[in-house]
């Protein structure tokens, strides 16, 4: 005791699991018998290896799972089926907005045929076929609505993903 213990613990790891070489277990045995912290330290060892051999495998308690499932909060029902009326609002605001569209432009039939634009548009090969500025305006904007609407699932489930739920709510 009076030394101080200067051996590396690995050596007498080492030297319990029996992985040493013959030159080193004769330093470590040497050393031990004037060390009693190593020698501590081996019977340390020992007993611990000694209790881990007697563990025995438990199993937990029976309705372990049901003990734990009590203590977790129930989750919030989700909705069991999609809101009709909410789902369907996108699709009704587009309806509104083109049949507003076309209100105006009903309105403003005499004006938009003085522009200059329209001069040129009605030599455009389209605009002849269907003849008239009604029918072909009906036939744009039906165009735009197949697109729009073509699009809209992706946009309606876009604005509802709570990513931005900020900026649509
Ligand atoms: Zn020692």
């Amino acid at each position: 005791m009076t030394k101080m213990c200067n051996i590396n613990k690995n050596l007498l790891l080492d030297l319990y699991f029996q992985e040493i070489s013959g030159k080193e277990e004769q330093k470590a045995r040497k050393h031990m018998e004037q060390c009693s912290k190593c020698r501590e330290y081996l019977l340390t060892l020992e007993q611990t290896n000694q209790s881990l051999h007697q563990w025995q495998d438990q199993s937990p308690l029976p309705h372990t799972l049901d003990l734990i499932m009590e203590k977790i909060p129930e989750a919030p029902p989700k909705p069991a089926s999609v809101n009709l009326a909410r789902a369907a609002a996108p699709f009704i605001k587009i309806v509104v907005s083109i049949l507003a569209v076309l209100v105006v432009l009903v309105f403003l039939h005499n004006q938009v045929t003085h522009f200059s634009f329209w001069e040129t548009l009605r030599e455009w090969w389209f605009v002849k076929l269907f003849g008239s500025f009604g029918v072909t305006a009906v036939l744009f904007f039906l165009l735009g609505t197949f697109i729009t609407l073509a699009f809209s699932p992706v946009l309606i489930l876009e604005s509802q993903s709570r990513k931005y739920k900020y900026y649509f709510s």
